[in-house]
């Protein structure tokens, strides 16, 4: 891959530069900046916010245009990723599996009225979406999910219950994966729906984190009515889907950036935290981890850029999306530990402490990175697929 950009992808970077600077709301800017503070108005802020990206050309990069979407190509889009980290622009975290997730499965998988019903939306901001996969006993072993769907003349009727759904206390649409027939392999007879969250039937129960927020929510589903031209792909043939969905959720995304803007920000505060009579910045074992942070978020640039140049040439995210996965979770939780070492006990004080420090952001950090490798596919599972996909190994 020629890692050199073009004239018109320079070009194209200054412009999203100048854009972020003139129309980033105010207060934003740094990575510290964490508002509003409910997740209401969280809500809210990120479907405004994301209006405004879509007003100005920047929502929906790769996606064609006939949908809302702005026909850029895949190094753009990473141009974007790495200009959006950048400039610590908003992390609109309850609109990411639409744009990340959504969008994608139904560009490959959709039907043309799919398409055009849900894709514009998702990029102004106006439907949040959630993603129905996890079941009490079907996490990793995902084909074992036991949600069902009956078919019923133009409906399917689901019943049963999710676990782990994020945001869907705030969604108006779920993609869920129900099973619609239980005989033969369990990969067989899985159906993958798009469910209206208005619909009855639905019960939604938040569960708290360790980080004190909820995200998190059960879903409940009680002869939920859901019409056939719902149906991603085929029907039994649901799977193929999943992959497609997951596929996008491991590679196409540009962790790098974000990993190495942190780094920098811990050299910054290493400089200005006092450890005795010398600041952080002179303790041998602090100046190591920063250094060994710097070349790990180094090295996985370099596997983003992997990703990035396979998905422009083959279109579709491969297994080695997995390695990505694996790296960059586990950096993030050695990264976050490395903050905590260098900040000693301020470092673990969340956000209502006065001694906090950045605005709790660290201790948040610290907290949410626990769950890094274990959404989107845990550690064991993506080795596993990188010893069966990528190394060829039989299946363990
Ligand atoms: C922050 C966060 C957000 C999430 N959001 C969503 C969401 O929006 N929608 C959704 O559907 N789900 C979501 N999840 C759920 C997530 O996808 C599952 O937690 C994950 O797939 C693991 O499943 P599990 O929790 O059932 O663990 P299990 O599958 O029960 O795994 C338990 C342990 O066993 C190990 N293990 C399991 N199978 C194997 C194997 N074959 N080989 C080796 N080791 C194995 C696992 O690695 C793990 O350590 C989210 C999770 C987190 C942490």
């Amino acid at each position: 891959m020629d890692l050199r950009l073009t004239s018109s992808e320079i070009a194209f970077r200054e412009k999203i530069r100048t854009w972020l600077q003139e129309n980033l709301p105010p207060g934003w800017g740094t990575p510290s900046y964490r508002a509003p503070s409910t997740p209401e108005e969280q809500v809210a802020f990120a479907r405004k916010w994301q209006r405004k990206l879509f007003d100005g050309g920047w929502a929906g990069l790769t996606w064609p245009k006939e949908y809302g979407g702005c026909g850029a190509s895949v190094i753009e889009q990473l141009i974007y990723n790495e200009e959006y980290a950048r400039a610590a622009a908003p992390d609109i975290l309850c609109l990411k599996i639409g744009l990340s997730l959504v969008g994608p499965t139904l560009i490959a998988c959709g039907t043309e009225e799919q398409k055009r019903r849900f894709l514009a939306p998702i990029l102004r901001g106006e439907e949040i979406w959630c993603q129905g996969f996890s079941e009490p006993n079907a996490g990793s072993d995902l084909a074992s999910v036991r949600t069902r769907a009956e078919l019923n003349g133009s409906e399917f009727i689901v019943t049963g219950q999710k676990i782990w759904t994020s945001v869907a206390r705030y969604a108006d649409w779920c993609m869920l994966v129900t099973r619609t027939r239980s005989d033969g392999s369990k990969h067989h007879g899985l159906t993958f729906l798009l469910v209206d969250m208005k619909s009855a039937g639905i019960t939604v129960r938040p569960l708290r984190e360790m980080t004190g927020e909820a995200w998190f929510n059960e879903v409940f589903f009680e002869e939920v009515r859901v019409p056939c031209a719902n149906v991603v792909g085929q029907v039994d043939r649901g799977w193929d889907v999943v992959l497609t969905t997951l596929g996008h959720e491991r590679a196409g995304t540009t962790p790098h950036v974000r990993l190495q803007a942190e780094v920098r920000r811990l050299a910054r505060l290493a400089r200005d935290t006092f450890r005795g009579q010398e600041t952080a910045a002179w303790v041998p074992v602090i100046r190591q981890r920063l250094a060994q942070s710097w070349i790990e978020t180094s090295i996985l640039r370099l596997s983003a850029y992997r990703n990035v140049s396979r998905l422009s040439r083959t279109g579709v995210p491969g297994p080695e999306g997995s390695i990505l996965k694996l790296f960059w979770s586990e950096l993030e939780q050695r990264l976050k530990d490395t903050a905590c070492e260098l900040l000693g006990m301020a470092g673990t004080l969340g956000q209502e402490d006065a001694r906090c420090v950045d605005g709790g952001f660290w201790c948040h950090e610290l907290l949410w990175s626990r769950s890094a490798t274990i959404y989107a596919g845990t550690s064991e599972i993506q080795r596993n697929i990188i010893a069966q996909r990528v190394l060829g190994l039989p299946r363990g």
